[in-house]
């Protein structure tokens, strides 16, 4: 799918000895291997800094990965862009990349500080604060449901005065951290001062909270390619039809089943909040709300690969398109191998699915039931288990992390959400009170 070899040729940086670029990727968990295969598929070697609490065994490193390189990106991020700076000296690299939201706009300040292709730190930093894209959105014309900026727990008048059910949600969140609905203008003191102490134990920096008009409907994830300011769209996918208090994520089947028009409308939203938030490199990962089933609504862009890869898997499956290669090229300053087509998603070559196997209640794990046979199914390409027996999990909205991802791929939407059904019944986990010895 990549021509790589070709481009090499072009490349006036390909000058190291195995004549391949080489891209940074940060805080990438290993167990989550798209990224790392489709850099081998495409020839990119990758410079890994891992998550501070992952071992990576020098003797096994992922696929594509090159080298190792240990830094405090969350608590020591000057110290962190400081040491890229000083390898890209010694032993240049191509560009820098990452799936995990919180380290989007340290990535986007390294590549600026070394002339490497990336989003630019303002942009990055615009579209990760939930008032300045929610801004951004409404002076461009674009949906946007009421909302106001919380920036002192005690000052809610203009909250307040929203149309309730609101949504209350960290500025700057992430995995549906903290987010809580709040049904009446009574409940919002409460809830606020919920969310912005959950923020606070949990984020390393609370810069604020967002209050939003709730917008019901289905939920769409989509999943898109931007290069040289042009976005392509790729898959459109279903993300069920939560309604708070509290948003777990659940399902993500793709693609969704939609009429034309909507989807016509979803394609026009999502390629105008790219336009309206400046974001014109690289892939993006984009949550929306179609309020009456019909008219969508942005909740959020993230401008990186989404789900730690998730988005890569399902984008693969449904179109084909390499999509972690393809940001893996961006960001080495690569143009991008895509056929040229429309903004418009090309037609459907197959299903593919993610069920989130939800916490289910709350205390220390012994068990997980029916894992084992799940992997076994031939549906299901990867599970991904992230907690096990003995871990806690604590009651919402305290956010412990999700139990397991099953990725499944289908002839058809349909098939993946009677398949889910049957996860539903068949996935089951058992608790001991917390305080409980393993
Ligand atoms: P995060 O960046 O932490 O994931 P989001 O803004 O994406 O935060 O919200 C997480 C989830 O909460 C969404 O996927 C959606 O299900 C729900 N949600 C957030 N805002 C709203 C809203 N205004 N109306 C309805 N649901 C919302």
């Amino acid at each position: 799918m990549t021509n790589a070899a070709t481009e090499h040729l072009t490349d006036p940086r390909a000058d190291r000895p195995s004549g391949r670029p080489t891209v940074v990727l940060v805080y990438q968990r290993t167990s989550l291997p798209w990224v790392f295969e489709s850099a081998r598929r495409a020839g990119i070697d990758l410079v890994l800094v891992p998550r501070p609490d992952e071992d990576v065994d020098a003797d096994r490193l992922p696929p594509g990965v090159v080298d190792v390189l240990r830094l405090d990106v969350d608590h020591a991020p000057a110290e962190a862009l400081a040491a890229l700076v000083a390898r890209h000296r010694s032993d240049p690299f191509d560009g820098i990349v990452t799936l995990y939201d919180p380290a989007v706009p340290f990535v986007a300040d390294v590549a600026d500080a070394l002339g490497l292709p990336g989003l630019g730190g303002d942009v990055a930093r615009a579209v990760q604060d939930k008032r300045l894209m929610r801004r951004a959105l409404a002076d461009a014309g674009l949906n946007v449901p009421g909302f106001a900026a919380v920036d002192d727990p005690g000052a809610l008048d203009e909250a307040a005065r929203l149309e309730f059910p609101v949504v209350v949600k960290p500025a700057n969140g992430f995995s549906s951290l903290g987010v809580t609905k709040a049904d009446t203008a009574e409940e919002l003191a409460a809830v606020v001062a919920e969310v912005w102490q959950v923020c606070a134990s949990k984020l390393s920096r609370v810069t604020g909270l967002v209050v939003e008009e709730y917008l019901d409907g289905p939920e769409l994830a989509v999943e898109s390619l931007a290069h040289g300011g042009r976005v392509q769209v790729l898959s459109i996918g279903y993300k069920g039809e939560p309604v708070g208090p509290y948003f777990e994520e659940g399902v993500y089947r793709a693609p969704a089943p939609l009429p034309p028009h909507v989807q016509d409308a979803v394609v026009r939203e999502v390629v105008a909040a790219h336009a309206a938030l400046g974001v014109t490199e690289g892939p993006t990962h984009t949550e929306l709300r179609l309020r009456g089933g019909e008219r969508p609504y942005l909740l959020e862009l993230g401008a990186r690969v989404g789900g730690s890869g998730v988005s890569h898997y399902i984008a693969h499956h449904v179109t084909g398109t390499d999509l972690a290669a393809q940001a893996l090229r961006i960001a080495a300053g690569l143009a991008p191998t895509l056929p040229e087509t429309a903004e418009q998603p090309a037609p459907a070559t197959g299903a593919a699915a993610n069920y989130i196997v939800p916490c289910g209640g709350s205390g220390r794990i012994v068990a997980l039931h029916g894992l084992e046979e799940v992997a076994k199914d031939p549906r299901v390409d990867h599970l991904v288990q992230m907690l096990h027996p003995g871990d806690v999990v604590r009651p919402y909205p305290d956010f412990t992390g999700y139990p397991a991802f099953v990725l499944s791929h289908h002839p058809s939407t349909a098939d993946a959400e009677e398949f889910h059904r049957y996860l539903a019944e068949h996935i089951r986990i058992d608790y001991a009170p917390e305080g409980d010895a393993k």
